[in-house]
């Protein structure tokens, strides 16, 4: 990449917005490389090749609608897709948009230093190089900086250990060993089946319970899936419409829990269930803004608990006692079932924490557990974990770690004071995690480019938020969060799961109003923002 210094545009990252922003960029006329970390395209779905991994959004919606001979084209198998598919889909995309040519592989962006001068970025990667372009895109992924917690002794252990994120592309063999997995978040309840069907014995390490919602995978039934691609724009706009840009075909139901009696709400609880997938919270419109509602479906996925679990003691630590819905909730394939199996012992690693790590096992609560394989499914340092992880300096030498030292601020999650010129993909302050993501991708890309296309055109070389606009944007993402009981629990979302980082909502809620706020800002020239 060397000298490569007439760019316009440097994208980091290869994952579904590095991708499309490429394809954008390049369709618009802007002189575009992006960087990539790994080896391949496809990012989230490079890295966790776990056992079990899939979407949880169905792969015929989780999946890009900018090209309708490619949404027409490409033959998803299953109602949830498998990694190994994913990535399949991702290469072909990369093929059939010839992406690969602009794309250099096994390259971290290490730093990224604005020169105010030249009104161009300076970008370094971890293999020494440097290139210039007058504007950078963070494709880096909300969930893609593994978490790898510091327990003591983490290094000493003499066995093998795998991060669910960082999983071995020739995958693991686990037939006889004895297995520890710490976490129980949605890639623990994905591998826990499939490791215990496996190994010889598996120990689930859980510090807090986790509400989970049977998937009822299955095979596409190809009539299905005609009925889709004859009206896939339709879908697409319809999504669109829908508070978290997916779910359209599904019936939400908008009217409070309180406006059935108990008898109607459970049969409704229980419908959805059946359905399977995430339909079960579009049971009610409170769930997440009334606690009383929210305890009703709560309390009905308790009782699915009790009634799969056969040992009440076990059942009774697997019963979550927080709001449902405001973790990240999971889906999965026979979870709860696998804790009737004879070897997976669960530990209450709430009570009886986590003390260390030895070169034996894990020391929990005063006794040690013998291992071969410890694999951690700790989740990730979600949303500022990888825009952190680069040395970025905007005006005067900022750096950005010191401008979110309390917290990322950023205007529409699209761009942060004092760096001109970097625009984030699902950014802190956008709707990103909390919607379908390549619907929240594609509509990001869109507006960047657009916003590109714009500057070139009336002659602007710089484009930066301002101080005004982002403080007012900060404060209707928290004004947003603080009318619903996300905020209620120790989740990612709020960055509690990272000790010592800054307690912020970082996400936007409802994907409808933010998109059309979006169009407004670049209708009315961009508002909320300086052009240079
Ligand atoms: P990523 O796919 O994370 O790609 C970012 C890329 O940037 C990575 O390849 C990384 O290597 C690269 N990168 C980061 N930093 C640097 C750097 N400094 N230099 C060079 N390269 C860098 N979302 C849904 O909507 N539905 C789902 O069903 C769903 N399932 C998921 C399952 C799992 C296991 C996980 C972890 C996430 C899931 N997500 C899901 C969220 C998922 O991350 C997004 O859907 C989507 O894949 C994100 O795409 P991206 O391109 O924004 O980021
Ligand atoms: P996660 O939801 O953050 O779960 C991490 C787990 O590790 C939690 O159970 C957490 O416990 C535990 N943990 C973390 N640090 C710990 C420590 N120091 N000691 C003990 N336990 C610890 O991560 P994830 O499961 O990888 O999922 C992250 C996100 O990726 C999901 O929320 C979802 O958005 C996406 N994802 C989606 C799918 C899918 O179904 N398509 C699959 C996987 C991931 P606490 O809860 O107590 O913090």
């Amino acid at each position: 990449m060397t000298g490569k210094s007439d760019l316009d545009v440097i994208v980091v990252g290869a994952g579904f917005a590095g991708l499309y922003m490429l394809h954008r960029l390049r369709g618009a006329g802007f002189r575009t490389r992006v960087v990539e970390a790994g080896g391949g395209v496809g990012g989230t779905w490079y890295w966790n090749r776990y056992p079990g991994a899939r979407c949880d959004v169905e792969s015929m919606e989780y999946s890009y609608s900018f090209s309708n001979e490619l949404q027409q084209e490409w033959e998803w198998t299953e109602r949830y897709a498998g990694q190994p598919e994913i990535l399949r889909y991702a290469n072909h995309v990369a093929d059939r948009f010839d992406l690969r040519r602009d794309i250099t592989f096994h390259t971290r962006v290490a730093g990224a230093v604005f020169d105010e001068g030249e009104k161009r970025w300076l970008v370094t990667t971890d293999t020494g190089e440097s290139v210039s372009a007058s504007f950078v895109v963070m494709a880096t992924g909300c969930l893609s900086s593994a978490n790898l917690p510091d327990f003591e002794g983490r290094d000493s252990f003499s066995g093998e250990t795998y991060h669910t994120g960082r999983w071995p592309p020739e995958g693991v063999d686990f037939a006889g060993k004895r297995v520890g997995i710490i976490g129980t978040g949605s890639s623990a309840i994905q591998a826990i089946p499939i490791i215990a069907a496996e190994a010889k014995r598996l120990t689930v390490f859980q510090r807090t319970p986790n509400y989970s919602i049977p998937a009822r995978n299955k095979p596409l039934d190809p009539e299905y899936v005609r009925e889709i691609k004859a009206e896939y724009p339709e879908l697409r706009a319809n999504n669109l419409r829908m508070h978290a840009g997916f779910g359209s075909r599904v019936h939400h139901n908008d009217v409070p829990a309180s406006s059935d009696d108990a008898d109607d709400r459970e049969a409704n609880y229980a419908a959805r269930w059946q359905h399977g997938g995430f339909t079960f919270l579009g049971a009610y419109n409170d769930l997440l803004r009334s606690r009383e509602a929210n305890e009703t479906a709560a309390e009905f996925v308790r009782q699915r608990i009790r009634d799969t679990v056969q040992d009440p003691g076990v059942a009774e630590l697997l019963c979550p006692d927080n709001v449902i819905g405001c973790k990240r909730p999971c889906l999965d394939a026979g979870y709860f079932e696998t804790y009737n199996r004879a070897n997976v012992e669960l530990v209450d690693a709430r009570e009886r924490a986590i003390e260390r790590i030895t070169p034996n096992g894990v020391v929990a609560g005063g006794r040690e557990f013998e291992l071969d394989c410890i694999v951690f499914a700790t989740g990730f340092d979600a949303m500022t974990g990888a825009l952190l992880g680069v040395d970025i300096r905007g005006r005067g030498g900022i750096e950005l770690k010191q401008a979110w030292n309390e917290g990322p601020r950023t205007y529409l999650g699209l761009s942060t004071v004092g760096f001109p010129n970097l625009f984030l993909i699902t950014g802190p302050g956008s709707p990103s995690v909390l919607t379908n993501m390549i619907v929240a991708i594609e509509q990001h890309v869109d507006w960047i480019a657009d916003c590109l296309r714009d500057l070139s055109r009336e002659g602007r070389a710089t484009i930066e938020a301002t101080r005004q606009a982002q403080d007012d944007w900060v404060a209707h993402v928290n004004a947003v969060a603080g009318l619903t009981l996300y905020p209620t629990c120790n989740s990612w979302y709020l960055g509690k799961n990272i000790p010592g980082k800054p307690q912020v909502f970082m996400p936007l809620i409802g994907f409808p109003p933010y998109a059309q706020m979006c169009e407004q800002v670049a209708a009315n020239g961009y508002e909320g923002f300086d052009l240079g």
